[in-house]
């Protein structure tokens, strides 16, 4: 990748400027194209974007070497489904790049010079590959293409979810209420307990790790004992771990302390040895104290023992942070992002025993700041963790359509070459993303995944259609995440639906999924549950959004749900089969037709 940077830096820098609708096209042709010395000039009569990325091999085509042209196809085809399965988290990647890819079949086929995204995308079954005598020009590797192609990333790592953005616009009024209530721990007081409440995506977690690092350099600037421990708690995730690793964190901070000190003691020691008037503007009447002092701190350490990550009792695992925590003295502000979860997990014992932490510590404050994704998680708290845990409380509402085009305007600068970008990408990455309760982190992925598309696709441009390919394919690789996880017997019951919506069965209602789903059970010696439990699992499956199920009134018969697939039916099929116990139904077709048998 860095390489593919490098190649474009190079490249970009002569083409700022001359393009307005036919970008780069000047470039490839005469300027630099290192990489890629074949036939990009012949572009220069075009001005489609996405005409640029083929053209090397439809030189082939022209040539009437149609065999050639196609080897050049499938090696990029080959180096294409590299770059999806390392370059993306997920499993549909194929497909939906492909069709960012795909062209239009016709154009390459009539057309002599210019040929369009033609060539490269077909992949010809009958192509014999083994015959191919590949032209001098053509001889391209595996790599050539994709490092030929003009880069559109300046920084791709600005939009993923790890990037910590230094500004954060449309966040100032949250961002300073956390300031005005921490800044008591600068004081040397205890700030009250937060609790931050908003959607995925709103800017929870950025926000308080930005109010974080403020605030610990703040304390650096005026020496003020004030640290932040900041805890994903999807990740650490039981009392235990919470605590162990607060514990840990705080062991290791002692031991540093306790290591400074020691040096200026011995120091010190060192120098009454010689000179007894050294102590005198200390804390030390007299060497013995001194000593005392140094045995003391020895001792400490040595008495430090870290939690392992499993293995005491949970009481011990606390007062072994307690002690920690309490060595010195220190405010102490630990922020628990995904609190929801842990809650979710292991209850509230934690949140309880942290919060009454305070009346029992002696040198030092905690205060707790809770981030929560979900609006109605202290519900399920003891109603005294939640009167401590929300003495405040800062809502992060959604952003709106305006909001993510400034954030993702913001990033877009920094992450994307100039220009590369049409004006209508960001809007619309935006309005997607508002849809979506105002996601940010929607947003930028749609954004990073359109311009991944783009490159992948070689095209010079990021463009509109590159932001729908990149929602669809979000969207997709959702499903099949959400498929792939699912219970064995939920499973059993979307195949079901999928099997008879394959058969052209419209309105399909649990009766006929019950009926499919008995059969495909007995196949591979599932449990049948009752038609009950059938009906709730497609409740289930509807409220995943998998299913699309409405009750339907049959008179005096009754009422039953009537419903349709609301995903793809081939890929969700797919990852049905990928499933080692699905993937033993061979031919269901025997067991739809047995529907008409009832
Ligand atoms: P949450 O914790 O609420 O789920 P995050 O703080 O993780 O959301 O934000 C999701 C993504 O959006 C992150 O990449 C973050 O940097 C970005 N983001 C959110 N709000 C803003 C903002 N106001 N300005 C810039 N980037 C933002
Ligand atoms: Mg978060």
């Amino acid at each position: 990748m860095d390489e593919t940077e490098h190649t474009s830096q190079a490249d970009d820098s002569g083409d700022s400027g001359e393009e307005t609708d036919g970008p780069h096209v000047t470039d490839d042709g005469v300027d630099d194209p290192p990489p890629d010395p074949s036939n990009r000039a012949v572009e220069a009569n075009g001005s489609d974007a996405d005409k640029a990325p083929t053209s090397d091999h439809d030189a082939g085509v022209v040539d009437g070497q149609a065999s050639v042209a196609d080897q050049g196809v499938d090696a990029t085809q080959q180096s294409e489904a590299g770059v999806g399965t390392d370059g993306s988290p997920t499993a549909a990647e194929g497909p939906t790049a492909d069709e960012a890819a795909t062209p239009d079949p016709d154009v390459d086929a009539d057309t002599d010079v210019n040929v369009g995204s033609g060539g490269r995308d077909r992949s010809s079954p009958d192509v014999d590959l083994d015959g191919v005598v590949l032209d001098d020009d053509d001889s391209q590797g595996l790599f050539d293409d994709l490092l030929s192609g003009e880069p559109i990333f300046e920084n791709k790592e600005v939009l993923r979810p790890s990037y910590t953005p230094h500004e954060l616009p449309h966040r100032n009024d949250q961002i300073n209420r956390m300031a005005t209530i921490l800044v008591s721990a600068l004081r040397g007081e205890t700030p009250s307990n937060i609790l931050i409440y908003g959607k995925t995506g709103t800017g929870k977690t950025a926000s308080a790790k930005f109010v974080s690092q403020e605030l610990e350099s703040t304390s650096q600037k005026y020496d003020v004992p004030c640290e932040v421990e900041y805890i994903n708690c999807e990740v650490t995730d039981t009392q235990y771990r919470v605590l162990a690793q607060l514990a840990n964190t705080f062991i290791e901070k002692n031991q540093q302390v306790i290591a400074d000190r020691l040096d200026d003691h011995r120091a010190l020691r060192s120098d009454a040895a010689d000179d007894s008037d050294a102590l005198a503007a200390t804390e030390f009447a007299t060497l013995d104290e001194l000593d005392a002092r140094i045995e003391q701190l020895e001792a400490d350490a040595a008495e430090m023992e870290e939690v392992p990550m499993t293995g005491w009792p949970t009481d011990r695992v606390y007062s072994t942070f307690f002690e920690a925590v309490d060595y010195h003295e220190r405010v102490v502000v630990i922020m628990l992002d995904e609190i929801d979860k842990l809650v979710e997990k292991s209850g509230d014992d934690t949140l309880y025993n942290l919060s009454r932490m305070n009346s029992e510590l002696t040198r030092s404050r905690i205060s707790i700041m809770g981030i929560s994704n979900d609006l109605k998680f202290t519900d399920f708290l003891d109603p005294r963790v939640k009167s401590s845990l929300g003495e405040e409380e800062i809502v992060f509402p959604p952003y709106d359509a305006n909001q993510l085009r400034d954030i993702l305007q913001h990033r877009a600068d920094i992450a994307f070459k100039h220009e590369a970008l049409t004006d209508d990408v960001i809007p619309l990455c935006a309005a997607f993303a508002a849809q979506e309760h105002g996601d940010a982190r929607r947003a930028l992925d749609l954004l990073r995944t359109a311009g991944e598309l783009a490159e992948r696709s070689q095209a010079e441009i990021v463009a509109e259609k590159h932001v729908r390919q990149a929602q669809d394919k979000i969207e997709l690789d959702r499903v099949v995440e959400v498929v792939r996880t699912l219970p064995t017997q939920s499973k059993i019951v979307l195949f079901a639906v999928i099997l008879l919506e394959k058969n052209g069965v419209h309105n399909i209602n649990t009766g006929e999924v019950f009926n499919i789903y008995k059969r495909l059970c007995e196949e591979i010696d599932a449990d049948v549950l009752t038609q009950r439990r059938v009906t709730d699992l497609i409740s289930e499956l509807d409220m995943l959004g998998i299913v699309n199920a409405v009750v339907v009134s049959k008179g005096r018969y009754g009422r039953t749900k009537e419903m349709g697939l609301s995903v793809p039916v081939e890929e969700t099929e797919a990852v049905l089969l990928s499933d080692s116990r699905l993937g033993d139904i061979e031919n269901a077709q025997p067991f739809v037709q047995a529907r008409f048998d009832n």
